[in-house]
């Protein structure tokens, strides 16, 4: 670049470092801070302002200061999601539509008048998606641009269709219209937090609708996460029929290019409304007006790898630094929200009611001890009636477990062998329906054997335990007749195929569901009227503070699920312990009580959020370096009133992926400044020497 030529912070550049050229952004300079004293001759001039990309706006780039310090990641790190946009750093090729044109063809078919009849707005066409409107094939648009009279025309990067903020919208009913009256109070000035705590089935999506619409009407743009992209594809729906216009949607399964286009829309300010997954959060939004984070409780909002970062947080962050509200949406808020609400942060707004009278699912407890299955069955004999009489009156059953596969363990019966993992410190679980064991850390696989590969006996392997397979295998044999369908990640890997399955039980084509977490979430199924948790002790026998709260939100949300419209809900959950506090409050439907003795636990012990905690993990591939090097982490750790460290201690999941692994927890009170002391400890921790890694995880969710 020729001296002199001035750059703005946000601007893309391509700069040399070393002999290679790489894409950047120009940072400013923190307020106040000192000019670095960089040698002169180690300055090297830019290459090329990239001019046809357009700049990050300066809250993007606060945002990003503000990530990678609370973090304690690099800035460049955070950037880099940022910047994971496809292709929008590329030029883009040019695509092409269709628009109407000239005179009607000589030939007239029914499937051509069709076409021109929807292309008669005579907006621009993508090809499939005007052969899709007028539901004809991609053929008769080509014959139709032949005869003159559809015209090719390059598309627009941006190809959607206005927002239409005039439609009918559904009439509220009385409680939720003064939610949406206090909801577009809170919402209308500048940065506060809202969180929307209403019943499964209540209408809180209806209700912030209202701010979305009227975020929208002010023109500026709003951001929509969900924590599972598979349960965009309701919401898009939705949202069309409100708004007439699909929203653009930002996740792992939007393609390459398309997510390039979005990218550039977003950051040219045309793309008003955005729904997507935690990494929507970074997309470079220069007018945000609104952010909503949908069932904020949910565990997937926290990203482990790489820059670790909680997305909920992070966009009551972003809100703040951009002046923006923010509605955290849930049926079962976390407690951290609920303590902000408690404590005047958080503003509050109740929906206790299902819409349309539709009441709550009644729940009761299966007390396995009292009713167990027969020997190798997992399904209680009252459960079993139960199915037996809902599939009888022509609804539907879902049985929840939150376990892929077979069976967890498969052991031989002679030696007392089990599969273990040759990478991890973990069972091979059983997967039947693609013939192999699996292990769910690291991925490794193997056919299962025919004879005990320890003591060579044949016939002796037998799996232990069930899995949602398992579940599956015993649905078929007790109701042969029933339509069947397993929903699993590994099963349904694909969001076409899960959105397929998904649309197939909305409309009643299948009886019974059987499946994991992947179940749990959001889904509107009418025509679910009971939900069997298979195994409602598992997620409580983890070592994780969150265990309980965690239970109590998954089992709240899954047998949510039922009875969402006119058919009255039940849940049944089998367990072995009735009596404790999880169980007997989502039986008993007291929310309250299981609150007030989890907060008050929490407080008790400091834990979040009431205290703050950052672990630090510490791998190699040798034992032994690992140890040695959190030990000497730990001596490094300097004193300090208010926070403690407690380890080194091997993790509980030693080994994944053949590394062997150490923790350390860092308990801080609320007032101490975490990120300080991580900062200073880790300035005078050695350097890590050979293969061992030390990663810092601030607001841990996992302890494994
Ligand atoms: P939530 O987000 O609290 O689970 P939803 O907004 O999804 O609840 O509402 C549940 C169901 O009830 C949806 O099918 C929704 O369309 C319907 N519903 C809620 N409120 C109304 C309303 N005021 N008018 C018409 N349908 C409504
Ligand atoms: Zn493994």
């Amino acid at each position: 670049m020729p001296e002199g030529t001035q750059v703005e912070p946000g601007q893309f550049v391509v700069a040399p470092l070393g002999p290679v050229e790489y894409l950047g952004v120009v940072w400013p300079r923190p307020e106040g801070a000192p000019a670095p004293q960089i040698e002169p001759k180690k300055l090297r001039a830019i290459v090329e302002i990239v001019h046809d990309v357009p700049k990050l706006p300066r809250v993007s780039l606060d945002f990003v200061d503000w990530v990678a310090s609370y973090t304690l990641s690099s800035p460049g790190m955070v950037l880099r999601m940022m910047m994971s946009a496809g292709r929008a750093f590329e030029p883009s090729a040019p695509r092409y539509g269709v628009r109407l044109a000239g005179p009607p063809p000589a030939r007239m078919t029914p499937a051509r008048a069709r076409v021109l009849e929807a292309a008669s707005n005579g907006l621009i066409w993508i090809k499939s998606s005007l052969a899709e409107a007028a539901g004809v094939s991609p053929g008769v648009i080509d014959g139709l641009v032949d005869a003159g009279a559809l015209l090719t025309e390059p598309l627009p990067d941006w190809h959607a269709l206005p927002l239409d903020l005039s439609r009918k919208r559904a009439t509220l009913t009385k409680e939720q219209a003064e939610a949406a009256h206090a909801l577009l109070a809170n919402t209308s000035g500048g940065f506060a937090v809202t969180l929307l705590d209403g019943v499964t089935g209540s209408g809180k999506t209806e209700v912030y609708f209202e701010a979305i619409a009227a975020a929208l009407g002010q023109g500026k743009q709003v951001l929509v996460l969900m924590p599972e992209i598979a349960l965009t594809n309701q919401f898009i729906t939705r949202c069309e029929e409100r708004f007439g216009a699909r929203p653009a949607e930002w996740h792992s399964g939007v393609s390459a290019p398309l997510r390039g286009r979005i990218w550039r829309a977003v950051a040219e300010n045309k793309a008003k409304l955005v729904v997507g997954a935690r990494s929507a959060l970074f997309l470079p939004f220069p007018d945000l007006g609104l952010i909503i984070v949908d069932e904020e409780h949910d565990q997937s909002y926290k990203q482990e790898e790489r820059v670790a970062y909680q997305a909920r947080d992070m966009a009551v962050v972003r809100g703040r630094l951009g002046d923006c509200p923010v509605i955290l949406s849930s049926a079962t808020p976390s407690i951290e929200s609920l303590v902000n609400a408690e404590q005047s942060r958080y503003r509050h707004i109740r929906l206790g009611v299902r819409y349309n009278a539709a009441g709550l699912p009644a729940i009761a407890a299966i007390d396995m001890r009292a009713s167990p299955p027969e020997r190798g069955r997992w399904l209680s004999p009252v459960l079993v009636e139960a199915i037996a009489e809902t599939l009888g009156r022509g609804e539907q059953a879902l049985l929840f477990l939150n376990r892929r596969g077979y069976a967890p363990v498969t052991l031989c019966r002679k030696c007392g062998f089990k599969f273990e993992c040759p990478n991890c410190s973990a069972w091979l679980v059983e997967h039947r329906f693609r013939r192999r064991l699996e292990c769910h850390h690291c991925g490794t696989f193997a056919p299962i054997p025919e004879k005990c590969p320890h003591c060579g006996a044949e016939h002796s392997l037998v799996p232990c335990g069930p899995g949602v397979e398992r579940i599956a295998e015993e649905v078929a044999e007790r109701f042969p007749d029933a339509r069947r369908v397993i929903l699993s990640s590994d099963l349904t890997p694909s969001i076409s195929d899960l959105r397929e399955t998904l649309r197939e039980i909305e409309e009643r084509e299948v009886d019974i569901i059987i499946g994991t977490q992947l179940v749990a979430k959001g889904h509107h199924f009418p025509g679910l009227a009971l939900v069997g948790v298979v195994d409602g002790d598992l997620g409580l026998a983890q070592a994780d503070p969150r265990a309980a709260e965690r239970t109590f939100q998954l089992l709240n949300q899954v047998t949510g699920r039922a009875g969402r419209e006119t058919i009255a809900g039940r849940g049944l959950i089998q367990t072995y312990m009735p009596e404790h506090p999880v169980i007997a409050a989502l039986v008993l439907g007291d929310r309250e009580a299981f609150l007030e003795r989890e907060i008050a636990a929490r407080r008790g012990a400091t834990l979040p959020p009431f205290g703050r905690l950052a672990a630090l993990l510490i791998s190699a591939s040798s034992r032994e370096a690992a140890e040695l090097y959190a030990r000497s982490v730990a001596l490094a750790a300097p004193p300090a009133a208010k926070i403690k460290v407690l380890g080194p201690a091997e993790a509980p999941l030693s080994v994944i992926r053949g590394r062997h692994r150490y923790r350390l927890l860092v308990m801080a009170a609320r007032e101490a400044d975490l990120q300080a002391y991580l900062r200073l400890w880790l300035s005078g921790v050695p350097k890590a020497k050979g293969d061992v890694r030390l990663i810092v995880d601030v607001d841990p969710y996992s302890f494994l």
